[in-house]
């Protein structure tokens, strides 16, 4: 049978894409819903049709889905950033281990009951809400001219008003208030995208979960000699009655772009940073906090995991798998401002980490100071240069090596030079379960074999999810 655009059907839902989107058929042609879940039964109207399937806008929950549950944010749809709010939150972990174990099997070409034996149960929260330790708000005007906060609506660039964002920690909406209300009250302008005038652009909010201690700082446009807010300090005063209030500061963005945060960040109140501290944990006893505290520095700029939580279980997971006695050497791939580095070099005799950006290095030598560490080395560059340099130059050995890299995973280059130095162990901690098990086909390949793997929900409500594998040589030199 022909679809057309516009065509109201009614379709089961029987299966989720890994975006999230149901998947509905008709006669075996599949139809892409969003905001439908698996097991509703939904009247849709078809959007799109191309030659193998479809897509189609939710019209109607004819009969709701066992696993369907009111969500929390009246914007949910609107904003996309939760893509399964109204999923049970059992069932979203359901969701996320069947996407890895597909991953596996489907692009890792790992037989199925091997998958079987080796995924331990996914990291959930027993809180899947208000975790994430870091806000970015973008700042405009309404058709009324008042100035308003809250989302790009889908894909777009208008923001709808929401000062409540039910992820993020309840202190948000009282900060993101006094900043609107200072602007109301002072007529501080919001910055315009398409004339790239007036003045407040994002406002950025962070929290140490463990210190208790806030961040606020606002990205402004402010040009040419103007060094402050108007009214500025009514704005550091509102801002103070906010209790652990402990750094306020500006970013000065004066550049037409999408890019948040510009070069420059002057602190007008407070500190230049705030703290937090992760502990490590027992992976395999509940994750019982049993070793001591590491203590981070966090800017306004630094790249940190947004969910403390969940990081904590992440890191000692990545420990544990190490399986570490003190004798080994371990490098630390993509790692950031060196928070797993940090945990390792404890339970290691010499830790060295690779990172690209420079900034995040020198944080990293400042944190392993800052707690004492001694036994951390953090060079600058690409992991898939540093380290073949330091191998074949160098002769520098690795008795484990951790990865942690972004979306893309790591290079070919990396993995052929982690396959020479063949070290008894590899730890992969990743955040895209499909290039995960791309580069564990080719760590397989040569000599590696997945022993244990486990999700960790780090994002409740989306689709995200990340996973810990640890790969043992098969025949380790040594
Ligand atoms: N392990 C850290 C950071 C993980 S995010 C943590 O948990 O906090 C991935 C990191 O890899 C980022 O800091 C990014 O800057 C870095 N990166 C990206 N490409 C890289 C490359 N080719 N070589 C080394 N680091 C890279």
């Amino acid at each position: 049978m022909d679809y057309e655009k516009n065509q109201i059907l009614t379709v089961e839902i029987t299966d989720m894409t890994s975006e999230g989107e149901g998947v509905g058929k008709q006669d075996g042609f599949p139809f892409f819903v969003k905001d439908a879940i698996i097991g509703d039964k939904a009247q849709i109207r078809v959007t799109r049709v191309k030659k193998n399937y479809a897509y189609g806008r939710l019209e109607k929950v004819l009969t709701p889905s066992p696993f369907r549950v009111e969500p929390r944010c009246a914007f949910h749809k609107q904003c996309g950033g939760c893509q399964i709010q109204s999923m049970s939150y059992e069932k979203q972990l359901e969701f996320k281990t069947s996407k890895v174990r597909n991953n596996l099997i489907r692009i890792g070409g790992f037989a199925p009951d091997m998958v079987d034996r080796v995924m331990e149960p996914i990291v959930g929260m027993e809180e899947p809400f208000y975790y994430r330790n870091k806000a970015q708000y973008p700042v405009g005007q309404n058709k009324e001219g008042e100035p308003v906060t809250g989302f790009y609506a889908g894909r777009t660039h208008s923001i709808v008003a929401n000062t409540e964002c039910h992820l993020g920690v309840k202190e948000n909406k009282e900060i993101l208030e006094i900043i609107l209300a200072y602007m109301r009250e002072n007529r501080v302008s919001a910055y315009d995208e398409s004339t790239g005038e007036g003045l407040i652009r994002h406002v950025l909010i962070r929290k140490g979960f463990f210190s208790g201690e806030i961040m606020v700082c606002l990205v402004v446009n402010l040009r040419g000699k103007r060094k402050e807010l108007p009214a500025q300090q009514r704005l550091i005063d509102a801002l103070l009655t906010i209790p652990n209030m402990t750094s306020v500061s500006l970013n000065i963005n004066t550049e037409k772009t999408n890019v948040i945060l510009g070069q420059e960040t002057r602190p007008v109140w407070g500190k230049d940073t705030i703290e937090d501290t992760i502990h490590v944990c027992d992976a395999e006893k509940h994750f019982e906090r049993t070793g001591r505290g590491i203590t981070y520095a966090i800017s306004p700029v630094s790249f940190y995991q947004v969910n403390p939580v969940q990081t904590e279980k992440l890191y000692s997971l990545a420990l544990s798998y190490a399986g570490l006695t003190g004798e080994e050497t371990v490098w630390d791939l993509y790692c950031g401002i060196g928070t797993i580095s940090l945990f390792l070099a404890e339970k290691a005799k010499r830790v060295y980490g690779v990172e690209v950006i420079p900034q995040a290095v020198e944080n990293a030598r400042e944190n392993a100071a800052g707690n004492g560490i001694s036994n951390a080395e953090f060079f600058v560059g690409k992991a898939e240069e540093v380290l073949p340099e330091k191998y074949e130059k160098d002769g520098i050995s690795a008795d484990v090596i951790v990865v942690d890299p972004p979306r893309k995973g790591c290079d070919a280059a990396c993995l052929d030079t982690i396959l020479k130095m063949a070290p008894r162990r590899v730890v992969y901690v990743s955040c895209d379960s499909a290039t995960l098990a791309r580069d564990l086909k080719a760590l397989c390949g040569g000599g590696y074999e997945v022993e244990r793997v486990r999700a960790v929900d780090m994002f409740p409500m989306t689709v995200g999810v990340e996973v810990v594998v640890m790969l043992s040589h098969k025949n380790p030199i040594a």
